[in-house]
Parts: C-alpha cells; sequence; structure tokens
C-alpha cells in the first residue's frame, strides 16, 4: 500500500475492484479495463444472444433472456407464442437487476404479466430470463458451482481453469417452482449471502459436507453413482472457452482505448468467477459471470448476540488460496526474467546463483474492500508468502550448482498448478467462432481517435468507402440512414451516456444487417464470414496499394 503515493513502478499491481489507475506504465494489472462492464447481466446476455444467433447449437448453455424495459413487449409476445404452440409449457421466470449481486432484487414470476412494473425497473433495467426448474440435486437441495478462471492474455487468447471451484447449497430442500413456492429463496436462490441468513446453514470443515463444499467432493459422489464425470468437465471448460470468446471483442474495444496500441502500459490479467448450475441430466448452464469474485478466506461467525468473529474457512481456502498462488505463478514477472536471463547470459550462470529481485506488487482498495480490507490484507500477506516461497528458492545460497535447465527450479517445492490451459490448448476446436472478434478488429480500425470506444458517423462512412460496400442499392445516403438509426437506438438503451457515437453492439447490428443484406440465402454466420472475409481483402488490397503509392 502506497498511502502517500507510489515512487517506484511495480511488478504486479493487485486492484481490488476495477482497473482504474491510468498511472500505470509497465508491469501487469489484475484487472483489465472495462470487465466489469463487460460481464454486467444485461451486457453478458446481449454478447450471449449474438452468438446464439450465429451459432444457436453452440451457445445453448445460457438460458433464453430479455432485457427489460426495452423488450418487454418481446418478452411478452415470445412467451404467448411459445405458449400457444405447446399448451403444456408451464414456464417460470427469473427477474434479476442489471448491476445486482448477492441475490439482490431477485424475484421469479410464472407469468410476464407479474413483472413488477414499478418506477425501479425504468431506472434500474433487468434481465428477465427463464428459470431452469430441474437443476441437479445433492441431498434434496439445489446448488451452483462457483469456477474460478483465469484470463492470462486477450490478445493472444489464453485462458486457464481452476481445477477444483466452489458448491453453494440451498438451505432449504428444493421443489420445482409452484405459485406457492416462488418467494422461498432459501429454496430456489443458492447465493452464500442469502443462505447463510438461515437457520439452516451448515458451516463445515469438511470439503463434502455442509452447505458449501468443494466441486471435487461433489464431483467424486457423481462419479460413484456413475456419471460421465470426464464429459461433464469437457462440457464445463467448452462453457467457458465459448463464454470467453463472446466476452473478448467488447473487451478489446475497452482495452484499446484504456492502453492505446504502440504507448507504455501494463499487460493486463483477471481471475473470473463463473457461476455454473448443472441441470438434472448434468448439462451445465451459465448463470453469470462475475469479475471481481469473492476472495474471503473466512467466514463471520456469531459467538453471542451481537458478537462476531471471523474463523477460517478450509473449503474457501483450499479452492481460493490455490488460485491466487497459481495465478501469481503464472504471472511471475521473475519467471519471464529467468527465462531471458537463461537465453542471454547461459553458461555465465552456471554456479546458478541467479540474481533475482524481488518482486514488488501493489494492493490496491476499492471503496467496495473497505469492509473487507482485513481479510484481503491477510489474504494479500498470504500471497506475498507463496509468492516468496515460489520464487525465491534458486536464489538462496546454497541452491543447486546445475545449471539452470537441469535445476530442480524454484516451483519444485509447490504443489502442482491448479490452474490449466484450456486456451490456446483446444483452440482448434473454437477457433470458428471468433467471428465477432474480427468483426470487432475492423470497429477498432475506424474508430479513428485514441482513446475512444464509439465510431463516428465519418468513421462509418470511411469504412463503407473502404470496403467498397456501397452500391447503387446502397446508396451513401442510406449508409448514412443506416448509421443514424441504429446509433439511436442503441444510445436510447445505454446505461452510460458519457460518449455519442456507434458503440461496438451496434457496429455489429449493422454489419450483420450488411451482410444479410449482400449474401442472402446463406445462413447468418456464413453471410457475417463472407462479408468479414471481403472486408479484410479490400483492406488488405487498400492497404499494399497505399504502400505502392508511399514508396513512389
Ligand atoms: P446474483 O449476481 O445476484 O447472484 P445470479 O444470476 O447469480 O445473480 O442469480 C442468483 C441465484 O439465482 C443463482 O445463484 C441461482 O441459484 C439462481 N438463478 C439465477 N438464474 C437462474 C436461472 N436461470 N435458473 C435457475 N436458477 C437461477
Amino acid at each position: 500500500q502506497f498511502p502517500f503515493g507510489r515512487r517506484l513502478p511495480c511488478d504486479i499491481y493487485w486492484h481490488g475492484v476495477s482497473f482504474h489507475d491510468n498511472n500505470i506504465f509497465s508491469g501487469q494489472v489484475n484487472k483489465f479495463p472495462g470487465m466489469t462492464e463487460t460481464v454486467r447481466k444485461i451486457t453478458l446476455s446481449r454478447a450471449m444472444r449474438t452468438m446464439r444467433d450465429l451459432f444457436p447449437l453452440e451457445y445453448n448453455f445460457y438460458p433464453r433472456s430479455w432485457i427489460l424495459p426495452e423488450e418487454l413487449p418481446l418478452f411478452v409476445a415470445e412467451v404467448r407464442m411459445m405458449k400457444d404452440s405447446n399448451p403444456s409449457w408451464k414456464p417460470t421466470f427469473i427477474v434479476k437487476p442489471d448491476g445486482g449481486c448477492q441475490g439482490d432484487g431477485i424475484y421469479l414470476i410464472k407469468d410476464p404479466s407479474d413483472i413488477r412494473l414499478t418506477g425501479s425497473i425504468q431506472s434500474r433495467p433487468a434481465v428477465v430470463q427463464e428459470y431452469i426448474c430441474k437443476p441437479l440435486l445433492v441431498d434434496k437441495l439445489k446448488f451452483d458451482i462457483r469456477l474460478y478462471v483465469l484470463l492470462k492474455s486477450l490478445e493472444p487468447l489464453e485462458i486457464y481453469i481452476a481445477k477444483d471451484g466452489l458448491s453453494r447449497f440451498c438451505t432449504e430442500p428444493y421443489q420445482e417452482p409452484t405459485l406457492k413456492n416462488l418467494h422461498q429463496v432459501f429454496m430456489h436462490l443458492t447465493n452464500y449471502s442469502l443462505n447463510i441468513h438461515s437457520g439452516n446453514f451448515i458451516h463445515s470443515d469438511s470439503a463434502n459436507t455442509g452447505s458449501k463444499r468443494t466441486f471435487s467432493s461433489i464431483l467424486c459422489r457423481l462419479s460413484s453413482r456413475g456419471a460421465d464425470v470426464k464429459k461433464l468437465w469437457s462440457d464445463i471448460i467448452s462453457l467457458v472457452i465459448k463464454t470467453i470468446i463472446a466476452l473478448t471483442p467488447e473487451l478489446k474495444v475497452y482495452y484499446q482505448s484504456d492502453i492505446p496500441a504502440g504507448k507504455p502500459g501494463p499487460t493486463c490479467f483477471q481471475i473470473l468467477g463463473f457461476d455454473i448450475l448443472l441441470m438434472k441430466d448434468l448439462k451445465p448452464m451459465l448463470l453469470e459471470v462475475n469479475a471481481n469474485p469473492s476472495m474471503r478466506i473466512e467466514h463471520e461467525q456469531e459467538l453471542s448476540p451481537g458478537v462476531f468473529e471471523n474463523v477460517p474457512s478450509p473449503v474457501d481456502e483450499k479452492v481460493k488460496v490455490a488460485v491466487i498462488r497459481d495465478t501469481l505463478r503464472l504471472m511471475d514477472p521473475q519467471k519471464k526474467k529467468r527465462k531471458d536471463t537463461q537465453c542471454l547470459l547461459y553458461p555465465g550462470v552456471a554456479d546458478g546463483k541467479l540474481q533475482l529481485e524481488p518482486v514488488r506488487i501493489q494492493v490496491k482498495y476499492g471503496m467496495k474492500d473497505k469492509q473487507h480490507k482485513h481479510h484481503s490484507l491477510k489474504l494479500s500477506l498470504k500471497l506475498k508468502f507463496y509468492l516468496k516461497l515460489g520464487l525465491c528458492q534458486s536464489s538462496e545460497p546454497g541452491a543447486s550448482s546445475e545449471p539452470p535447465d537441469a535445476a530442480p527450479g524454484p516451483e519444485a517445492a509447490l504443489p502442482s498448478l491448479c490452474l490449466k490451459q484450456v486456451f490456446p490448448k483446444y483452440a482448434r476446436h473454437f477457433s470458428y467462432l471468433r467471428l465477432v472478434d474480427r468483426v470487432a478488429a475492423l470497429f477498432i480500425r475506424f474508430l479513428g481517435v485514441k482513446g475512444t470506444t464509439k465510431l463516428g458517423p465519418t468513421g462509418f462512412r470511411t469504412f463503407i468507402r473502404n470496403c467498397k460496400l456501397s452500391n447503387s442499392n446502397f446508396s451513401m445516403a442510406a449508409v448514412d440512414i443506416l448509421y443514424i438509426d441504429i446509433t439511436r437506438r442503441w444510445n436510447s438503451m445505454a446505461i452510460d451516456h458519457k460518449e455519442t457515437g456507434m458503440c461496438l453492439q451496434a457496429f455489429v447490428e449493422a454489419f450483420f444487417c450488411l451482410a444479410q443484406k449482400k449474401y442472402k440465402a446463406l445462413p447468418l454466420h456464413k453471410q457475417v464470414l463472407s462479408l468479414i472475409e471481403l472486408c479484410e481483402c479490400r483492406l488488405a488490397a487498400l492497404h499494399g496499394k497505399r504502400l505502392v503509392w508511399g514508396c513512389g
């Protein structure tokens, strides 16, 4: 902590809430710019819908969702249509306020007319979602899974998943939703922050009993019942990769705006919390992504009325300490330096005494963290301990005199990594899904002014002109109308009105619209792919021409 300002740059900046420091010019920050905004309920639902429009079969792991208030008429109409076509369908829906957390403001409804259309829905938009009525139960209780995912790098994309996670249990036996039990939060919502207030909540030291357990203990149980746990893991990995693929276009727009290419800046990484619900048939469904998952390893216990004490929570500690320790091991700046030094100096370092500098970490708290500062600080001290353990051994006197290649390495004393790389490892199975990424690359290319996230009318016109998309059927006047129509609608729904112009999602809509116009007979993803290829090809030709002119 640097209460009077920071004088020396750090290797790692550990921010509590979000990326919010513009004075970092090197090192690594544990948050991506714009991540909090990108994983908000509404933004996530939109990103998932775009991907579902392109790849309906691949993106069927996110419940069908509508955004309130703007899609209320659509929600009403679609539900009516589905009920008409299938009169035995008796759905339940869950309404979740945007930007909410810990179950705050969530309620269940049986019919669209039950939406509480008070002032709050106007001032606080929400997502209404199909409720998953048949979750997998353990001990007759509903539970969800919190998995930790490390987004190590955005470009190139690198994703790691923690091998263990948490399972958070409801505290009332589950029944399928009826008008009578809809309001019973301890039966339907798995949030720890809610269920802790139920008299039935069980704090347990054991990983496989109580209201919070390790995910591995659930897998063991499922495996003993004969479930195909390998397939379940592979479905979860695929859900995580596909979700991150849906988020990357937006993240790249924020990234270039906060850390413009070619200027000194930090690199970023982030630990995300994925909340996943298993259906009865073991299909994993994504509930939400948390940009700032709680890393608390203690819980409060009431010793006597009004007197609380923090006691360690072994289940949290087992999962979370490993996640943070391994994130630091993977991000370890000295590792890179060691590698470089090894390349440059070996065999000059054959005495094994590489001079390792201490790693400088800055831990920074946001407003939201103040209440947890005490725990976080303890945790951060723990991190430093682990980091030390990971980094300092080989530089201590008496370290191995083997050349660095043969030495056991500073990590030898640590447990094997709990974070498993899944991307680029499985990239070839998923790369075809990264279409919106390429649309975002076109968008960023025409943004013009550095530091902006929205495209002005001139930028849009230049895009159309350079890609030669305008013709006798699609005049430049029609281009302007398309821009104005789509931009106006998106801006009227925007949460932040700071910047005017066309946001990425509006550009994606315009792009899909152009693709549909141009390649009528194809399915949407092929239309979009064809237009991307056409644009990339025409821009490459233009660039080539400019180079030739430049030389001339
Ligand atoms: P919050 O950010 O407020 O925790 P979530 O989206 O995680 O909001 O929802 C809270 C809880 O509600 C989840 O942990 C889960 O138990 C339940 N839940 C959320 N969405 C659904 C759904 N579509 N079907 C069934 N249960 C859900």
